[in-house]
């Protein structure tokens, strides 16, 4: 099967640039391995940069209208507001950030290529050869034992964190492996602190909050060491002794334990094969930027390859690859900056130095010209 552009993957960035593309009449053909959705939840956060994003989709009104907005975050430590920080100036469209499990948003965009193209997304794939002859790329994949074919002009690799497509290319990574651990799980909301983000900012280490649509409540524990086998009622006690609040285990809807590491292709762009999302940068969940990241790399490749296939100068087209390369690598290297700030403050600290850490957070969370700041950095602008 010949088409323009073929991505691998069919997760939240691979939908969202099959949508980009074929709201602009460029044909595109989505290879997912899954037969059915992943329905485990792993992004909720989603940021005003990447609303403006699913605007530009028309996916931006339902994901409101299915989310939660997240106005305010507030540092919380022994039951007492350390500081907190307001969303309302950081975007004039969406002034806060949307809180949406993963699956929702992925169901949302997968009805928007679908409305487009009802045979874009080829389920069942998995790709597993790529030939770049420098014209045309060929993705070998199977389904089954059955062995398909795909031809395009360009191939887009938005197929997750461990990549086969990178690995094929041998597009090297570098890796960062961190020593902060966490368990998190869904538990029913007790009404506490309704639509703010909470951080609770404990000497045994950080406990994050955050609601969820539906009257749940997420909850994520920061760990010295691998969760193992703990359950809803281990994290529920968890949470109860570093925070007092004590979600009802019999509520759990999800529970998951994950340490962190982030990785980073040296290149996003080989020959006419492009990578994306976690496929070109893993980074770490604490700060909720992987997904928005993915969907930011699709939005500026979007116009990139319209240009490729209507037939713009090489020279031209080349140079604007080379700088879409080098500013979305840059955009990940600032995102796990971040990240890792978001995990510093998240790690235990001995009383004296936690009580001087949580001052310097209550003045900056004063001071409105540094709370504003604050709050653009945290939403990825
Ligand atoms: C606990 C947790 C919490 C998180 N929270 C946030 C958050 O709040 N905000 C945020 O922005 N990010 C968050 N993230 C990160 C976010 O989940 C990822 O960045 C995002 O899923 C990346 O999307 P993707 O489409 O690039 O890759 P994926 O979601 O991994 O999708 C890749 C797709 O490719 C398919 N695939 C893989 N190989 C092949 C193949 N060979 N052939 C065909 N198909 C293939 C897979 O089946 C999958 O559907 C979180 C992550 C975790 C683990």
């Amino acid at each position: 099967m010949a088409t323009d552009v073929l991505i691998v993957g069919g997760g939240p960035v691979g939908l969202y640039l099959a949508a980009s593309l074929l709201q602009d009449g460029v044909g595109v053909r989505v290879l997912e391995q899954r037969q059915s959705r992943n329905m485990h939840t792993r992004a909720i956060g989603i940021h005003p940069p990447a609303l403006e994003a699913l605007h530009g989709i028309q996916v931006a009104s339902s994901a409101v209208r299915d989310g939660v907005r997240i106005r305010y975050g507030m540092a919380v430590r022994g039951g007492r507001s350390v500081g907190t920080m307001s969303f309302a100036g950081v975007s004039a469209a969406f002034p806060f950030v949307l809180a949406l499990p993963q699956f929702r948003t992925e169901e949302l965009l997968e009805e928007r290529v679908n409305h487009l193209d009802g045979d874009a997304i080829v389920r069942g794939v998995r790709a597993s050869e790529v030939k770049d002859d420098g014209g045309r790329v060929t993705v070998v994949g199977h389904a089954g034992h059955q062995r398909v074919e795909f031809e395009a002009s360009l191939v887009v690799a938005a197929d997750g964190a461990r990549s086969r497509v990178r690995d094929l290319l041998g597009v090297p990574v570098r890796a960062r492996n961190y020593a902060d651990h966490y368990l998190m799980g869904d538990f029913q909301d007790p009404g506490l602190n309704a639509g703010t983000a909470v951080l609770f900012l404990e000497p045994g280490g950080i406990v994050e909050s955050f609601p969820l649509p539906d009257g749940v409540r997420r909850w994520v524990v920061r760990l010295g060491r691998p969760a193992g086998g703990a359950g809803p009622d281990q994290l529920a006690a968890l949470v109860r002794e570093r925070t007092g609040v004590f979600p009802d285990a019999g509520t759990n809807t999800m529970l998951s334990a994950f340490s962190v590491r982030s990785t980073l292709a040296r290149r996003m762009v080989a020959g006419r094969v492009v990578l994306i999302g976690d496929a070109a940068h893993e980074i770490s969940p604490i700060g909720g930027q992987g997904m928005n990241l993915g969907w930011l790399d699709a939005q500026a490749l979007s116009p990139l390859i319209r240009a490729t296939l209507s037939g713009g100068r090489p020279d031209n087209v080349e140079r604007l690859f080379k700088e879409f390369d080098a500013g979305r690598r840059k955009a990940a290297l600032l995102a796990r900056r971040q990240s890792e700030i978001n995990m510093l403050l998240g790690r235990p600290l001995p009383g004296p130095l936690l009580t001087l850490r949580n001052l310097g957070i209550s003045a900056a969370a004063a001071t409105p010209a540094v709370n504003r700041w604050v709050a653009r950095r945290f939403t990825m602008q």
